[in-house]
């Protein structure tokens, strides 16, 4: 079978207690026609519960990846987007489902994307939230918003199920400008711990007070999203910072 472009869309799950969430999901993503599956530091491993739940997408389940931290899971992602149940005092920058669905699509074209879920008790956490490019909300009701994990994973894979199919029947080409090439999150971390060190040489970040400077230089750089080519420049600018510092 050709390789399709949703092998390049990533369901990643953030230590699921329950694994019987874990089949219902890989049966959620293989009816959308999605098959790679993360799995990140799971509480639990899934046995013959998570398999009678996936039903006939056992192969989704058996083919996940285990692997320790968000991190890893999405390193070599160039588009991350978190999913969450309520609003956060941070506010980042947000998605409907639909527009999300295009999204992920959209750059699924050149890099792998990923949707990440957080776990049944409390979410994701902040600092996770924070290696997300986007949030995104399914717009339940305010006073219960809370879906079931593996149904939250159906809605929005059927999203992208949806501008999948949209975009077959436009048969997309591939801009063939390089202006959409955005780096990987391996590469953004990395500008990310530039920054953190030319700060601190500099006397901008004191270790024993950070403050939240990180958290609102994570939000801005999001938010303006740099391409290769930029965050190429901002590393060199950081080095002659650093190198002024010394002097
Ligand atoms: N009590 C948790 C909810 C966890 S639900 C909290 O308040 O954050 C488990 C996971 O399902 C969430 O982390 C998210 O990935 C997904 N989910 C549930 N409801 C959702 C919604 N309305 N929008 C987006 N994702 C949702």
């Amino acid at each position: 079978m050709l390789p399709s472009l949703l092998d390049n869309v990533r369901i990643v799950l953030v230590n699921t207690s329950d694994c019987r969430n874990m089949g219902s999901a890989a049966r959620a993503m293989k009816t959308m026609g999605l098959s790679q599956l993360i799995l990140v530091d799971p509480i639990e491993m899934p046995n013959g519960q998570a398999q009678a739940l996936a039903a006939g997408a056992t192969d989704v389940l058996a083919n996940a990846k285990v692997v320790s931290t968000l991190e890893e899971a999405i390193s070599d992602c160039g588009l991350v987007v978190g999913t969450s149940a309520r609003s956060r005092t941070l506010p980042w920058p947000m998605l409907e489902p639909r527009g999300c669905g295009e999204k992920l699509v959209e750059e699924a074209n050149n890099f792998p994307v990923a949707l990440v879920f957080g776990r049944e008790s409390s979410g994701l956490t902040n600092d996770e939230l924070q290696l997300c490019h986007f949030h995104v909300q399914i717009p339940a009701n305010p006073e219960y918003s809370s879906l079931n994990l593996a149904m939250a994973v159906q809605t929005l894979s059927y999203e992208v199920r949806t501008s999948f199919l949209a975009q077959e029947n436009e048969q997309y080409v591939k801009p063939s400008s390089d202006d959409d090439e955005y780096p990987v999150v391996e590469e953004t971390e990395r500008l990310y711990e530039h920054f953190e060190n030319a700060l601190k040489a500099t006397g901008f970040i004191v270790p024993s007070h950070p403050g939240l400077v990180m958290t609102k230089l994570r939000r801005l750089l999001n938010r303006a999203r740099p391409d290769t080519k930029e965050v190429k420049m901002l590393r060199g600018m950081l080095a002659s910072v650093e190198r002024a510092a010394k002097k």
